[in-house]
């Protein structure tokens, strides 16, 4: 009987799947139905190295479920799915660990709601098609806030009223727990670094992007919040912003307090600082060109990791390695080279060869001296969730 895991990552309008052999660790299938919801809506997947696009018949989230079941059923795999892995982003403070689900976990998951009300639904509705599709199937959800559950309440809370965080759960939660949670133990590795006395600061820099301290393996702060809009500049994320400019911003616009919230989700950070693009590619190659807006965007990027990444290393009183990870950490060698440049005061230095070698996939250690370590990691969600869900389903 095989035991390979499905794993399903939902969001409101994709759903991105991969059936992986939690032993060999590869991934058997891959693929990505997006534009759910629209009349156009279309699912990629990768099979032995072919790519294959269909349109949905069905362009909701079952219909998506459905034709991943046929794909799975042409390849003759659907017989070898043994369990089957959500990611979740929200688990609030009740889940420290990923968990096998049931009646009361997807109540929990649904009153976290609150918390991530433009992603736990849609997890949630993941996880409901995905039982009505594999009703025999034990299913697990992984948390991508359950790794900084290790946090301490100095670095988690929030100086406001305790009566906030008492009654409403106000509190620094921090997100791509999973990603952090991968990336610093494979660090470790490469490194020769035993994970239970280990120093790490990981960067993980995609459309959204955080950076967390980990200490013998447990994170001990991160820059993301209460939401993923604390922290550094993202795609188009401001990251931390004055909280009176909320008002102000408000005020001036015309804008209630989602408009605002909106305006700093979704028209700022890379995007509204370069007024190009929230591309990080299309930014590297018009600053290459002397575009003006891409080079402040580039230069505010790289700054504000660098300063949260030098405060990051108080929570962890030394510092083994700085650890990049996600499209623009495992790509960007400007990025990464810039932010080593900033942090060289801590000892960090850089191999210009090994950096500039490490893209598209080559990962590997970009220092070159004594002193803490720069390495980048080329992050796998997909192979925690499967891990994690056949450990708890073995
Ligand atoms: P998500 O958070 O959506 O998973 P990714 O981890 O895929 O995002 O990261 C997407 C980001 O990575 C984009 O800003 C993209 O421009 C950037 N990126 C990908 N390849 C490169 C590259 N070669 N150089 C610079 N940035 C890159």
């Amino acid at each position: 009987m095989s035991n390979n895991i499905l794993v399903i990552n939902c969001g409101s309008s994709s759903l991105k799947f991969a059936l992986i052999n939690p032993q060999t660790q590869e991934a058997l299938l891959t693929g990505l139905a997006e534009k759910l919801g629209h009349a156009d809506a279309y699912i990629t997947s990768k099979y032995d190295g072919v790519k294959e696009v269909t349109q949905l018949d069905e362009g909701n989230h079952a219909g998506a479920m459905h034709a991943i079941i046929a794909t799975l059923k042409a390849r003759d795999l659907f017989d070898q799915v043994a369990a089957v892995g959500h990611r979740v982003v929200h688990g609030g403070e009740n889940f420290k660990a990923s968990t096998l689900i049931d009646e009361h976990v997807i109540a929990e998951v649904e009153a976290c709601a609150k918390l991530a009300p433009l992603h736990n639904p849609a997890n949630l509705l993941g996880i409901r098609t995905a039982i009505e599709c594999f009703p025999t199937l034990k299913q697990v959800v992984v948390f991508d806030t359950a790794f900084h559950q290790t946090m301490p309440e100095h670095a988690y809370l929030y100086a406001v009223p305790m009566a906030l965080y008492r009654e409403h759960g106000v509190r620094r939660y921090g997100f791509h727990g999973t990603s952090h949670r991968y990336v610093s133990a494979e660090a470790a590795k490469v490194l020769g670094l035993p994970l239970d006395n280990s120093a790490i600061v990981v960067a993980h820099l995609g459309n959204g992007a955080s950076a967390a301290a980990i200490l013998n393996g447990k994170s001990v702060d991160t820059t993301m919040g209460l939401t993923p809009l604390e922290g550094l500049v993202m795609g188009t994320r401001s990251g931390d912003i004055d909280p009176g400019a909320h008002a102000y911003i408000g005020a001036q616009l015309g804008l209630d307090l989602d408009g605002v919230t909106d305006l700093l989700n979704k028209q700022s950070g890379l995007l509204g600082l370069s007024e190009l693009s929230n591309d990080c590619r299309e930014i590297e190659d018009a600053a290459a060109e002397g575009h003006k807006g891409a080079l402040l965007a580039l230069n505010v990027f790289c700054y504000r990791l660098a300063k949260q990444i030098a405060a990051l290393t108080v929570s962890l009183g030394r510092l083994d390695a700085v650890v990049f990870t996600g499209g623009i950490g495992e790509n960007s060698s400007i990025i990464r080279a810039k932010v080593i440049e900033q942090l060289g005061f801590l000892g960090l230095t850089l191999d210009a060869a090994a950096n500039d070698a490490a893209i598209r996939g080559k990962a590997g250690k970009i220092s070159d001296a004594a002193g803490p370590a720069a390495l980048v990691v080329n992050t796998n969600e997909e192979l925690m969730i499967a891990l994690d869900t056949a450990a708890l389903t073995a």
